[in-house]
């Protein structure tokens, strides 16, 4: 079979789905926001500045920059909650309408009587929103606290921001205990991009749809039609019963990832096509593809299900 995002029709739309403006607490207005996204060779962004308070409860109206060949999801960056360290929850919501009520959050530190983490995902969910848990490492979040947000519909795998901003990028770990459990949760890349740093154009998503408009982009990646990406193209996912074969922009490096430490690497030069065997996952009921270019770039399959 192959994975939803290589046989769903349509063609492939790159977008950002974590980004801030000077709504919230990033360097630049909105409409520079979407003309450098555009500029860049995005066909998408999601604008998610930081629901609190302390910045009047943002849903950034990126309506107006919308044009031929570009369009935008309105989304936000919710907060409300403590997670078990203490500090406020951080959950990615995109697609949410702009009368989305807001919870009392006033700033960046929890409040007593508050709506929890959980509560206001839920809440992102049922009014529309493809919810992501955000930044699972900067964030030190634990699996306790992953599995607790029911509503969310993916982790991200790579948060380019923290990668530059403090080595702390990675989502895989949380995301594959999750998926251990049963969880079935997609992947997503993103930049988070303030602007205030070297953090944006360093990881996206590619959304399989027939075309790129807000409502056709958020039904795909609700039902997980993507892939993501920090720069290689992947183009077919293809799972039979004893291996994956996955065709790609050229790369030197192609991985499956399972179960525990169920992992298979094929290794070669300038490859657009292996085949990878599934001896070692007789005890995983998932696999996921991650493939990595000569640079080190990588790009991520969605988990499949077998
Ligand atoms: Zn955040
Ligand atoms: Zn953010």
């Amino acid at each position: 079979m192959l994975l939803p995002a290589f046989s769903a029709p349509g063609r492939f739309w790159r977008g950002n789905l974590h980004t801030h403006s000077d709504r919230s607490d990033g360097g630049l207005t909105p409409q520079e926001v979407c003309r450098r996204y555009r500029a860049e060779g995005y066909d998408f962004l999601a604008l998610t500045d930081h629901f609190v308070g302390a910045y009047g409860y943002p849903i950034t109206d990126t309506v107006p920059f919308r044009e031929a060949g570009f369009t935008t999801l309105l989304g936000a960056e919710i907060h409300s909650g403590a997670m078990s360290n203490g500090e406020l929850w951080h959950i990615l919501a995109v697609g949410l309408p702009e009368d989305f009520q807001p919870p009392h959050a006033p700033g960046f530190a929890p409040v007593a009587g508050q709506e929890t983490g959980p509560q206001i995902a839920a809440r992102a969910r049922a009014a529309g929103a493809f919810v992501a848990i955000a930044h699972p490492q900067w964030s030190g979040l634990t699996l306790e606290d992953a599995r607790s947000l029911e509503a969310a519909h993916a982790v991200e795998i790579y948060n380019h921001g923290c990668a530059m901003g403090c080595d702390r990028a990675d989502g895989a770990a949380i995301a594959d205990l999750l998926l251990s459990e049963g969880r079935r949760v997609s992947l997503v890349a993103t930049d988070d991009a303030h602007f205030t740093e070297p953090d944006h154009f360093g990881g996206w998503v590619m959304v399989k749809a027939e075309e790129n408009a807000p409502d056709a982009l958020l039904d795909a990646l609700k039902r997980g039609a993507f892939y993501s990406s920090q720069g290689p193209e992947l183009r077919a996912v293809h799972l039979d019963t004893n291996a994956v074969t996955v065709e790609s922009t050229a790369v030197q490096t192609v991985i499956v990832q399972g179960h525990g430490s169920a992992a298979t690497a094929v290794h070669g030069q300038s490859l657009t096509s292996a085949t990878v065997p599934l001896e070692r996952f007789r005890n995983s009921p998932w696999l996921r593809v991650t493939v990595i270019d000569r640079a080190g770039k990588r790009a991520w399959s969605n988990p499949v299900w077998r």
